[in-house]
């Protein structure tokens, strides 16, 4: 079986989704298929925010779900025949009037659980995998639409659920195993507690969702179709030179989609990984681009030292330092504690090796959490003197080269910071783990753009320099050197590269 997902981009409006269907046609002349469909573009989006207005006691939410339900009744209006429409205009009447008594609820009682969120957002993926479902029942194939909330078991964490893998994957079995059709859809995002209570996988999770029916099923291929034709070596929209990554490992994926390459979402790629199943990145709206290919091995002549450079910005850097923490053991799970105990994520940790200070980076919202708690947890120590009170630097961002390859290459870090260094970057804190898969540094914020570009450009571009030459009067004597220089050509492009090479 494959296993086809579509973003909210891909199924934002009947012309899109008109897009998706002659994309399924194909898989699904190659054997069974199954899709999993997001939300139309924006809805879910639209959904959480009239939750919020209600529970702000703003009545502007009504405006919101109008919105919503035009937006689905044109979509039914435009994919499916006049004669069949009726049972589906009904259906979205029906929930989005669920989803205004559920706003009303909040809005009286100016309170949105995490609980209720979920219960919201999940019509976004359910209405458009039914609308979807009967564009292909109406297109003559033999479709079967599922609640994914029967198959994907997970705990109560609402908005972030944690996934039951061993009930789910026997639930995806059975029903797989019980049904014959050749193309099933199934809504992403949502799923179940055990108690049947509507949770979702965190935004973003229809992915994740697709992964997880793509394991169980152990399918030939998952296919993330989405509005870019795959993963980049850069974010584009901070330097133009980054371009497709054609072929990149499970690991490094994970690495450059934790560290900010939105193109898929974080956890899609831990499922399929196990067990081996190749990940396709495609554009829906540029199908025949190649895409990237996302697998286990990737061999070194397939790609570049670094495979991608990504960041995220919204850092801060926390210090705790001092001469009382120099050979005593405890320190640096006392700090972890403090953290964690506030639930504050740990993005990057360094200790230098004279053990006088641990530098942790963090999210900056969790900025001042993190003062308090650091400073109460070692208020001893402080008044002693023996450490001094958290410090904090802002306006921080982390960029990260990624790649496998970097473990077998010497020099990747020296030139990444010679770059940065040569154009005035400055370097706050680095961390690099012994598998060498991520070199990441702290740096400020306003340096972001120049950092990526300066190492795409050390990394992915050639080392051309482009020169421009002006010959006045091309008679013999000029009329030759230009030859020369046009036979020269392929040479000096060698030369160049064996000399970039032998830098690093
Ligand atoms: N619709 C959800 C969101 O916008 C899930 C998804 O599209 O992956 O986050």
């Amino acid at each position: 079986m494959q296993v086809l997902k579509f973003g909210g981009t891909s199924v934002a409006n009947a012309e899109n989704i008109n897009r998706v269907v002659a994309i399924v046609k194909e898989s699904v002349a190659k054997g069974k298929t199954a899709i999993v469909v997001s939300a139309l573009g924006g809805i879910t989006d639209l959904l959480l925010e009239a939750a919020s207005q209600a529970a702000e006691g703003t009545e502007t939410y009504r405006e919101k779900l109008v919105l919503i339900e035009q937006r689905h009744l044109d979509a039914v209006k435009l994919l499916i025949p006049v004669v069949q429409q009726s049972k589906y205009l009904s259906l979205v009447k029906k929930s989005c009037n669920e989803i205004e008594d559920i706003c009303n609820g909040i809005f009286l009682l100016r309170e949105l659980t995490p609980r209720s969120k979920d219960r919201i957002a999940s019509y976004g993926e359910w209405l458009s995998s039914q609308i979807i479902a009967a564009k292909f029942i109406a297109e003559g194939l033999n479709v079967q639409w599922k609640d994914s909330r029967e198959l994907i078991i997970t705990n109560s964490s609402f908005t972030a659920a944690e996934v039951f893998f061993g009930e789910t994957n026997k639930n995806i079995n059975a029903y797989f195993a019980s049904s014959d059709a050749s193309l099933y859809i199934l809504p992403g995002f949502i799923a179940a507690d055990n108690s049947g209570i509507t949770t979702t996988l965190g935004r973003g999770g229809s992915d994740f969702s697709a992964a997880i029916i793509a394991a169980a099923v152990k399918a030939s291929v998952l296919e993330i179709w989405t509005d870019v034709s795959g993963m980049m070596t850069a974010d584009p929209r901070l330097t133009n030179n980054a371009r497709i990554i054609p072929h990149i490992s499970y690991q490094e994926a994970m690495e450059l989609s934790h560290f900010g390459a939105k193109v898929i979402y974080p956890p899609t790629i831990q499922p399929v990984m196990g067990k081996g199943i190749p990940v396709w990145i495609k554009n829906t709206f540029v199908p025949a681009d190649k895409g990237t290919l996302i697998e286990a091995v990737v061999s070194e002549k397939d790609g570049d030292i670094v495979r991608g450079i990504s960041s995220i910005n919204n850092i801060v850097l926390i210090s705790l330092e001092g001469s009382g923490m120099i050979g005593i053991p405890g320190f640096s799970k006392r700090l972890f504690e403090a953290l964690s105990s506030e639930k504050i994520n740990v993005i990057l940790i360094t200790q230098s090796s004279s053990e006088h200070s641990i530098c942790v980076g963090i999210d900056a919202v969790w900025a001042e959490k993190a003062k308090q708690a650091v400073d109460s947890a070692f208020a001893n120590e402080i008044a002693l003197e023996k450490v001094e009170p958290l410090r904090i630097e802002t306006e921080l961002s982390i960029v990260a080269l990624v790649g496998e390859n970097m473990k077998s290459h010497t020099g990747v870090s020296g030139r990444m910071f010679s770059a940065m260094g040569k154009n005035g970057v400055n370097v706050r804190a680095i961390a690099q783990g012994s598998s060498e898969k991520n070199i990441s540094a702290v740096i400020a914020t306003k340096d972001v753009r120049k950092a990526i570009n300066v190492l795409h450009e050390e990394f992915f571009e050639t080392t051309y320099k482009q020169v421009n030459l002006f010959i006045t009067g091309t008679g013999n004597v000029g009329a030759k050197l230009l030859a020369q220089l046009q036979q020269q050509l392929e040479f000096l492009k060698t030369f160049a590269l064996a000399d970039k090479y032998c830098r690093a």
